[in-house]
């Protein structure tokens, strides 16, 4: 017969915590992120998902088909300019308190498309706050994990009390440069398969 987890283990006991910390324990084990990818990250988001890695051992499975149901965007693949104002916009219906993971090289700075990429936003950060990045191309789904860690430091150390009778939000992290990248000049390319040829 398996031994029961826990039951029949404890007297009847009385547990102090904060409600601070009661509410963030709740919300960091209860992350619902949003069904969104863009490109090729978003298999290995997949994965992390699926029962190999298993992210419903942080509570974080659901993914939700909706924004208005989500409250962390895992911004998985190429944006592209014709795709940032969506993404925008799905930021936007997401409800607060609301975070954003940077997955893989093409979000956090344009990746593979960096210089020669003409329709490729050199990182998201130009158009949603990013909470976390998570670098590779693609990352592993245990990279995807780490990130979603980091989420989880964040929302456990999220201050929600009063101070001297005034209510302290937390404020989102502003991206350190926004606004848009000029087109790379007339440098020497990066790589020599990049070398553009006249035909
Ligand atoms: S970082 Fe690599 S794997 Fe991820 S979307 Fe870009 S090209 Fe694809």
């Amino acid at each position: 017969m398996t031994k029961p987890w826990i039951e029949g283990r404890f007297e009847e006991n009385v547990v102090f915590t904060t409600l601070e910390q009661a509410i963030n324990w709740a919300q960091q084990s209860s992350i619902w992120p949003m069904t969104f990818g863009l490109a090729c990250c978003a298999i290995e988001m997949m994965a992390a998902g699926a029962s190999r890695y298993d992210m419903d051992r942080f509570g974080a499975g659901a993914f939700r088909a909706t924004p208005r149901q989500a409250d962390l965007m895992i911004v998985a693949g190429t944006v592209t300019y014709k795709m940032a104002s969506r993404v925008r916009r799905l930021y936007n219906m997401m409800p607060d308190p609301k975070y954003v993971i940077a997955m893989g090289a093409c979000t956090v700075g344009g990746g593979p498309y960096f210089k020669y990429g003409y329709h490729v936003v050199k990182g998201v950060d130009l158009v949603v706050p990013v909470d976390v990045y998570v670098p590779g191309c693609p990352p592993r789904p245990e990279a995807l994990l780490e990130g979603l860690m980091r989420i989880q430091d964040k929302i456990k150390g999220k201050r929600i009390n009063k101070r001297n009778g005034v209510r302290v939000e937390d404020e989102l992290p502003i991206p350190h440069h926004s606004g848009w990248v000029d087109a790379p000049g007339g440098d020497a390319p990066l790589t020599d398969h990049q070398k553009i040829t006249k035909s």
